[in-house]
């Protein structure tokens, strides 16, 4: 809310975006309205692969995170990983005794959703399988 003379992310955005309208550079198109959606706090959580994932995400598993880790999933070995809900969902239902505990900030009953959603995923759902669930 300052009276600072550079002009706003958002503003930035805009201009940018306005340059771009014309533009058939769909990679163009695409960082313009990164840059507008990034300004308006509104970026999607996780778009496509370049987006850097949870250290629980499966390097097979496509999916995108749900969110940002709020989970820590443990082995029998005491070796964790940090996970969104998503992630930590599939990571947990492919262990052999498991754990998962909600990390500091994590809000609240997140590890609880972890685990009752592991409880009812199938391990390795990433795999696509001929007769899966
Ligand atoms: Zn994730």
């Amino acid at each position: 809310m300052g009276a600072l003379p550079e002009p706003t992310d958002l503003q930035v955005a805009i201009s940018v975006a306005q340059q771009l309208l014309d533009s058939d550079q769909v990679l163009s198109l695409r960082e313009a309205l990164r840059l507008l959606l990034r300004a308006l706090d509104a970026e999607p959580v996780s778009t496509t692969v370049d987006t850097p994932r949870c250290p629980a995400a499966h390097p097979d598993d496509p999916d995108p995170c749900s969110g940002p880790p709020v989970v820590t999933v443990l082995d029998t070995h005491q070796v964790g990983a940090h996970g969104c809900e998503h992630h930590a969902t599939r990571l947990l239902a492919s262990l052999d005794g498991g754990r998962v505990y909600p990390l500091p900030d994590a809000p609240e009953g997140a590890a609880i959703r972890v685990f009752k959603a592991a409880a009812v995923t199938a391990p390795y759902a990433w795999v696509k399988r001929g007769a899966g669930q």
